[in-house]
């Protein structure tokens, strides 16, 4: 944790207006456009893979870190997919959990421990787990070639599970100020499986579904798109702009996934990138039928 000073002088926070004005943010509330405490900010990143926090927020989590905020970092799926290597295959779900921790603790050196989760739903699956759903008897929690990687055990609150129920289920528990997702107009479709779901269970999380779930939310927390691979669907309002060396500690942190042999072209397209980052607020408007009235009015 450093000073104001020291703040602003390794990471500068710009928003957009809406008028096309840029305003230079000395405060995260400000950055977002609102009038949180700092004392209150708590930053919650749902992300469909171990990586895709610090590909697309490995910047904001060190600014997160230096502002002092609590920050949760969930990561939905087991990564059982991500083998490059064969003989990595039976082991690869491990190997990337410790890659995980390696990384976290190359981009945040002096945080004591990351607060990092998983929800171990199956990798390149999401899909198949939106919603909520009754959950499975023990013996059909597994999958039939489970002996060719960890097998599942994907997350089960109050007996039933699905994405909706683990992002409704922490929304509540670690009631965010502000939620970060990958963007769902990403071409993986686990990014765009849980950039739906997330949303949705921000409805969830603050209504009154679902009571074994925890106590509904008393604030709606701002949402936030990442983009990781493929650029936004729509012009980003928020930029990070940090030191070199916080870039660097970005890459060296990417650096620890050294199970995925091509993570040398993703460290050279992060350093090609510099050290700033983007971010979109997703706004929901709701829906008012007078929205529409003078487009039928002569
Ligand atoms: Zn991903």
């Amino acid at each position: 944790m450093t000073d104001a000073t020291a703040n602003s002088d390794a990471f500068r926070t710009d928003r957009r207006n809406p008028d096309g004005t840029v305003l230079r943010a000395t405060t995260p509330a400000q950055w977002f456009g609102d009038d949180a405490p700092l004392a209150d900010e708590r930053w919650l990143f749902i992300v469909p893979h171990d990586d895709d926090a610090i590909l697309g927020a490995g910047l904001l989590l060190q600014y997160a870190h230096h502002q002092g905020i609590a920050t949760r970092i969930l990561i939905a799926t087991d990564g059982h997919q991500g083998y490059t290597r064969i003989e990595d295959r039976a082991h690869i779900a491990d190997i990337r959990r410790a890659e995980t921790r390696a990384a976290l603790a190359a981009l945040i050196p002096d945080a004591p421990s990351p607060d990092v989760h998983w929800l171990n739903f199956p990798d390149g699956r999401l899909r198949h787990f939106a919603g909520r759903f009754a959950a499975p008897a023990a013996d059909a929690n597994a999958d039939a070639d489970a002996d060719a990687h960890n097998a599942f055990a994907y997350e089960v609150v109050a007996g039933h599970t699905g994405l909706a129920n683990a992002c409704t289920f922490h929304l509540r528990r670690f009631a965010p100020t502000r939620v970060f997702c990958c963007t769902g107009a990403d071409l993986h479709p686990d990014h765009r499986a849980l950039h739906e779901e997330i949303l949705i269970s921000l409805f969830h999380a603050q209504g009154s579904i679902w009571p074994e779930l925890g106590a509904p939310l008393s604030h709606a927390p701002t949402a936030v798109e990442m983009a990781v691979y493929c650029p936004f669907p729509a012009l980003p309002q928020l930029r990070l702009v940090a030191s070199p060396q916080a870039l660097a500690r970005k890459l060296d942190a990417i650096s620890a996934w050294a199970s995925q042999t091509q993570i040398a072209t993703l460290v050279q397209t992060v350093r090609e990138g510099g050290p700033e980052e983007y971010f979109r607020v997703v706004d929901f408007p709701a829906y008012r039928p007078q929205m529409y009235r003078a487009h039928f009015t002569p």
